[in-house]
């Protein structure tokens, strides 16, 4: 099973448990970064994930499977709309989330004119609590063309 994602230029194959191959050299208690993180929420894959394992991207089946709009309007930032970027824009390699403050190297919802970033947790969570869905200006899987 492969998955064709926006965010990545190979298909993601699937894989059903992540396995941790163990560690050829010596440097003992670097387990940590063997682990693989999911390139959209940023936390542990351990369970059904997809993954191009040449450039060690990974996807929860989930947040691979989940319809990210790729431009929302937020009432954080009513001005303007939000473009959804696969990873952040600067060569910095991080997106500085305006709502809570963390560097994130995932994705992010971004607007280009004022540099301002919120990450998807943050954009998703807080329009959840306002109570307030977005304005879906385009839906993921109806947008590629
Ligand atoms: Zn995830
Ligand atoms: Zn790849
Ligand atoms: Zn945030
Ligand atoms: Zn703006």
């Amino acid at each position: 099973m492969e998955l064709k994602h926006f965010s990545h230029e190979h298909p993601l194959m699937f894989i059903q448990k992540q396995i941790h191959a163990p560690t050829a050299d010596s440097s003992s208690g670097e387990e940590e970064e063997e682990a693989a993180y999911c390139c959209l929420c940023e936390d542990r894959v351990e369970g059904p994930s997809y993954c191009c394992t040449d450039c060690r991207f990974y996807l929860h089946k989930t947040c691979a499977e989940f319809e990210l709009a790729l431009e929302i309007n937020h009432p954080f930032h009513p001005k303007h709309p939000f473009i959804l970027l696969p990873k952040p824009p600067h060569r910095v390699g991080i997106f500085l989330c305006w709502f809570c403050h963390m560097g994130r190297r995932g994705f992010g919802y971004h607007c280009a004119l004022c540099n301002f970033n919120l990450d998807v947790n943050c954009a998703l969570f807080q329009l959840s609590m306002v109570g307030n869905f977005p304005t879906l200006v385009n839906v993921l899987s109806t947008s590629i063309h």
